[in-house]
């Protein structure tokens, strides 16, 4: 052996040992980074990401064209990790219902915003006879947290009188039921009827710290007129303000904003805020040629969910606690319309979401965050070589990855393949949804749950 050799050998030797050393500390941190997510809360801060319609493969797409095969998230920085059942209910006699193992975001935000299961199109409200009957009211977390003198937060890029923010501060029968313009469908359920009125007039009536999203046109004049109780006849956004909310409609505005400006309602579109990304929608067979997404769809004057997110902590930071639930709407909206450029953009942005929180967790250690979503979708990764007519992969796309490599993602839960240029709106998908969490109370998570155990986890129950 060479002299060279041996001072090379010595060297890496050297090196090892001093690896090895820092592999040691590293365990130990990530120990004590668990030990802490073991303690059983509950936490100061309880901040829950939904993902719309992200289930494993939703994250799996974008992880893949966004980072690479190897490439690493926010989310992996949750270390415990678990699945969540989904399930809703069929309408029916009762007492006991049976399940519907394809839910939609209105039963699934139910179960976890009140512990309850319910049926689909239900806002917070329980099961009955049909869709068009009105169920009992629910508490919901959002009250709950609101009667320990904890701050509440909604953050979502859809209008946020959509099903999943509105299950934390509104009951209804049916989730279309979203501005006084809209209760036709909800007759019973108006302020003229003694009833709560729209999701808009509840959400307000709510007196929630923080509620940033789209759907401003559920509450200005498009939205029609409160009718019944102390606002009749004034938009929602006119009962807003007499009941204290400040109110911001852009990006510039939002960052203006200081926890003294408390209560805000920050409406950044007209309807459901725009996607971060676009793209072609899928075509069927072997799908559009290969190409990579547009990453610049979205407005300056919309505030991206990080910049959300961000904001709504800053407001709600203070030393009782508060509970912020932040929603990526889109990431369903776009699986819906097959359109996978649309859906990643949605999903890196959710990730990044995630990311502001847990860099607030790092100095606010009680803080409890968990990430999950309210059901499956349809979106899935199939082979680059299928081709549409040997193999009935529905409708395709083929995005250029950071690896550079070709991955096909398919729908197929609605059409089918054929000569259709546009698809329908694909369907949402049964299977149990991913669930990661960190912080005081994040052990509850592990193993299979179901979304109604979440009220409880939340409140370290
Ligand atoms: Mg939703
Ligand atoms: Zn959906």
């Amino acid at each position: 052996m060479r002299k060279g050799h041996l001072a090379a050998v010595s060297a890496a030797a050297l090196l090892l040992g001093l690896g090895l050393q820092t592999a040691h500390a590293a365990d130990k941190d990530a120990l004590d980074a668990l030990r802490a997510d073991l303690k059983a809360g509950p936490a100061k801060n309880v901040i829950l990401f939904i993902g719309d319609g992200m289930g494993v493969s939703e994250v799996t797409v974008a992880r893949y064209y966004q980072y690479g095969a190897k490439g690493r998230m926010n989310f992996d920085k949750l270390k415990f990790t678990g699945f969540q059942t989904t399930w809703s209910l069929k309408p029916g006699e009762g007492p006991t219902y049976v399940p519907d193992y394809a839910p939609d975001s209105a039963a699934t935000g139910t179960m976890w915003a009140t512990g309850r299961k319910t049926i689909d199109e239900r806002i917070s409200q329980g099961p009955s006879t049909a869709e068009n009957v009105p169920g009992k009211n629910f508490r919901t977390i959002l009250e709950v947290f609101q009667a320990q003198g904890k701050r509440v937060g909604n953050v979502s890029t859809a209008e946020i009188t959509d099903a999943t923010p509105a299950v934390l501060n509104s009951k209804m029968s049916l989730r279309g039921c979203q501005a006084p313009k809209d209760m036709a469908a909800c007759p019973t359920e108006t302020k003229a009827k003694n009833g709560l009125g729209s999701i808009a007039e509840q959400t307000v009536d709510h007196l929630v710290d923080v509620v940033l999203g789209g759907g401003r046109g559920r509450f200005d004049a498009t939205g029609g007129q409160i009718a019944g109780g102390v606002d009749n006849g004034k938009t929602v956004i006119q009962s807003a303000r007499r009941q204290g909310y400040k109110i911001v409609n852009t990006s510039t505005q939002l960052a203006a904003l200081t926890p003294a400006d408390r209560p805000v309602l920050g409406l950044f579109a007209t309807g459901n805020m725009t996607t971060e990304w676009t793209g072609p929608q899928a075509v069927p067979g072997d799908g559009v040629k290969a190409h990579e997404c547009t990453k610049s769809n979205r407005p300056s004057n919309e505030p991206s969910l990080p910049a959300m997110t961000e904001k709504a902590i800053e407001l709600l930071n203070n030393k009782n606690g508060f509970f912020l639930q932040v929603e990526g709407a889109s990431i369903d909206k776009q699986d819906h319309a097959a359109n996978a450029c649309g859906q990643i953009g949605e999903t890196v942005a959710f990730d990044r979401a995630i990311g502001v929180a847990l860099k607030f967790q790092e100095e606010n250690p009680n803080t409890l965050i968990i990430v999950t979503a309210d059901h499956s979708h349809t979106s899935q990764i199939v082979a680059e070589d299928s081709t549409g007519t040997g193999n009935p992969t529905g409708y395709s796309d083929n995005l250029i990855t950071k690896d550079g490599q070709t991955m096909r993602v398919t729908y197929g839960t609605a059409g089918g393949p054929g000569p259709v240029a546009t698809p329908p709106s694909q369907q949402h998908t049964g299977a149990v949804v991913p669930i990661w969490a960190k912080g005081p109370g994040a052990a509850k998570i592990l193993g299979t749950t179901d979304h109604t155990d979440l009220f409880k986890i939340m409140q370290g129950k």
